[in-house]
């Protein structure tokens, strides 16, 4: 079945009744979770720690959990009990059953009251503060919702709430997408290089006032701040001077494995593209190279590099 014939035979909702929706659970205010599973502890302190990188002794020594920490602690996880439902899930089960099934947050704002102890429990409320939309964005048209978390210790101390807000979208069908769909940033500053990756020309940016060059390129000259900018061309020659070989996660429109290099020109700039024509365990720092131009899709040429 496609995921249009999906579509119509759901219950689809019109703009007025999502609205009617979200002012309903905006009115059942804030609702209680159920008490974390587990209090404020030491093993999840560590662990959080540890993966932040975060060296401060503080914590460990005197019990206390980093403030950012707050949503952990009653994160309900995949299996989601029903009486922990909050009056968020139905109004993101309804966008969802109406097509608007992407989803990208786009506000966290975290207020800490205090910091929690080892030992307290926490119970999460969440109240429903709004839904904006239609709205079309860059991504697909979509609607905001908004809520508000407080987390409470068992004596009904607020300790620290959430703003959180999201953007559930109709994602763009398929066929809209170019074959290659990753798609450089191509703005007033980057257009001249991709004009001429188009025309098998390496474009190297350079300040209009001091000569200097660099790559990538941008607004201002870092060596005099002049903000006047023309280009040179590059040789096409260049030097391997780090590479990865990217094997996991897939990427659209690429076989995986491939050599993703640093390649250094003696024009003086070093420039990141991608490594071809070359069994990946021949390619080794230092090689020589030349730069050669791949035509992605109708829409975008890559300059790549393969062995001189
Ligand atoms: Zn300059």
């Amino acid at each position: 079945m496609t995921e249009r014939e999906t579509m119509t035979e759901r219950e689809t909702m019109t703009d007025e009744e999502l609205h009617e929706l979200a002012v309903k659970q905006t009115a059942l205010g804030e609702v209680r979770g159920v008490p974390a599973a587990d209090p404020v502890n030491v093993p999840m302190i560590r662990h959080w720690l540890t993966a932040m990188g975060d060296a401060n002794p503080v914590y460990l020594e005197r019990g206390l959990a980093p403030p950012a920490m707050a949503q952990v602690w009653t994160m309900p996880g995949l299996a989601r009990r029903e009486k922990d439902r909050s009056p968020v899930d139905d109004m993101l089960a309804a966008l969802d059953d109406n097509g608007y099934t992407g989803v990208v947050a786009t506000n966290c704002e975290q207020t800490y009251r205090r910091y929690l102890r080892v030992g307290e429990r926490l119970t999460s409320a969440t109240r429903f503060s709004g839904l904006a939309g239609p709205k079309r964005t860059a991504l697909g048209v979509g609607y905001f919702a908004t809520w508000h978390i407080t987390w409470y210790t068992e004596d009904d101390e607020p300790v620290a709430d959430m703003l959180f807000r999201i953007l559930k979208f109709r994602p763009a069908k398929k066929e809209s997408l170019p074959p290659y769909p990753l798609q450089p940033a191509i703005n007033q500053d980057t257009a001249f290089f991709w004009e001429g990756a188009e025309r098998g020309e390496l474009r190297i940016q350079c300040c209009a006032d001091c000569g200097e060059l660099r790559h990538p390129p941008g607004p201002l000259c870092p060596h005099c701040r002049s903000a006047e900018r023309t280009y040179t061309l590059a040789t096409g020659t260049g030097t391997l001077f780090s590479y990865v070989v990217h094997h996991h996660p897939p990427v659209p429109g690429r076989e995986t494995p491939f050599v993703v290099g640093v390649v250094e020109l003696p024009e003086g700039v070093r420039i990141v593209g991608n490594v071809v024509d070359c069994p990946i365990e021949e390619v080794e720092i230092g090689m020589p190279l030349r730069v050669t131009y791949r035509a992605m899709d109708d829409r975008l040429v890559l300059p790549m590099w393969r062995p001189e």
